[in-house]
């Protein structure tokens, strides 16, 4: 008997050609990072880091991960809080720089890097006041723990000049999260690029890098209607030429946008039923594995892939409606879509789970309930590997 579908694929291919893509049509000065944190799989990273400027690591984990798919590759080192030990071991590490969260981690950076006997290079990154274009998930702008506020600014500026062992770059700024509109992005853009500037006025500083951060969408609600990437390169070209010369690098640290469509969930219907009105498809699998679409209160994209085969003897449940698709657990929101219309289900069919790669797995509680984990499979490169990744 064999053991039901339920599983991950990437197709490494399709990434490093979406990637490729992206980075050829960057204007000088852009790079483009990888916030490891949508997905930090080991072949994504082997595969994205000939690909990319670097990594954007949030945690020391994430800096861990990245210094064993290459000693060289660029870091950067992000992420809310930061203990004394991530601080050393990324100093360790020759990380390019950190991105600093508070007036307190500023002390803390200095202290470690005084002890270490280095300089460590800093940018600050401000919790602007907004407003901000629109986008569905505002990070800044409205109350959030992330970086600092801009009214204390002034202090951090002083703070971040007057520590000996700290060198200012510039400022990191990371407002949106799956923003959609190539023009709301440049409009963002542009808000970053007068609010920098004014902070040179004010500062009397030199800001040589400014990191904008990720933010860049998918629309998982039609998966025909992508960010036009095209549209923001192009805007992009022009909006760069107006940046002072002397910002030498501007940093784009993106996640979900690079990785997000490499990936697919497939998964086996095991029951098929009415309850209360309702069809359900109860899959092996669910939210323990991929829970981005309970986590984004939306219903995942899926298709139908029919399977023939079925035991002879066992009634097959059927359905041709509207149907809700939940998982194995034990709690009622344990759902991945919910009332969509997907034509035919039956007991048996596999559903593919599309635009998985992203905050999938990686966002997961995947022991509840002490079910086995999916197989991942990844594609393409030199051989296909089948890897029961670590939990
Ligand atoms: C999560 C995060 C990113 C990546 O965001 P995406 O929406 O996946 O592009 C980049 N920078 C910071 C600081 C983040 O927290």
């Amino acid at each position: 008997m064999t053991a039901p579908v339920c599983r991950y694929d990437y197709d490494l291919d399709a990434l490093r050609g979406h990637v490729a893509r992206i980075v050829a049509t960057l204007p000088e000065r852009c790079r483009m990072f990888y916030a490891m944190k949508a997905n930090s799989a080991a072949p994504i990273l082997r595969a994205l880091a000939p690909l990319v400027a670097g990594f954007e690591a949030a945690s020391g984990g994430e800096v861990a991960e990245a210094r064993v798919v290459g000693a060289g590759v660029p870091v950067l080192f992000g992420g809310p809080v930061k203990t004394d030990r991530e601080i050393a071991d990324a100093l360790r590490a020759r990380v390019t720089r950190f991105h600093v969260e508070s007036l307190l981690e500023l002390h803390r950076i200095e202290a470690v890097a005084a002890a270490e006997g280095v300089t460590a290079e800093v940018l600050l990154r401000v919790n602007l006041a907004g407003p901000f274009p629109a986008a569905t998930l505002a990070m800044a702008g409205r109350p959030t723990q992330f970086g600092i506020d801009e009214s204390v600014l002034p202090d951090a500026v002083g703070i971040a000049q007057t520590l000996p062992h700290l060198r200012l770059a510039g400022f990191h700024l990371h407002s949106l999260s799956n923003n959609l509109s190539a023009d709301a992005h440049l409009d963002l853009l542009r808000l970053y690029r007068d609010t920098v500037t004014a902070w040179e006025a004010e500062f009397g500083l030199r800001c040589e890098v400014l990191n904008v951060g990720g933010g860049i969408g998918v629309n998982y609600a039609d998966l025909d209607a992508q960010f036009d990437w095209s549209r923001f390169a192009e805007g992009l070209v022009e909006l760069v030429a107006t940046f002072p010369g002397h910002w030498h690098e501007i940093d784009f640290e993106c996640g979900r946008y690079l990785v997000a469509a490499c990936g697919r969930y497939a998964v086996e219907v095991l029951d098929v039923k009415r309850n209360h009105g309702v069809d359900y498809v109860l899959v092996r699998g669910g939210t323990h594995h991929f829970r981005l679409p309970v986590s984004w209160q939306h219903s995942h994209p899926f298709t139908v892939v029919p399977v023939d085969a079925w035991p002879s003897g066992l009634p097959r449940p059927t359905t041709d409606g509207p149907v809700t698709v939940v998982g194995e657990l034990c709690t009622p929101k344990d759902v991945l879509a919910r009332d969509v219309d997907a034509g035919e289900i039956r007991a048996g069919d596999v559903l593919v789970f599309e635009y998985a790669g992203a905050y999938g797995w990686e966002i997961s509680h995947h022991d509840f309930l002490s079910h086995p984990h999916p197989e991942q499979v990844f594609l393409g490169g030199q051989a296909t590997s089948s890897a029961s990744r670590m939990v």
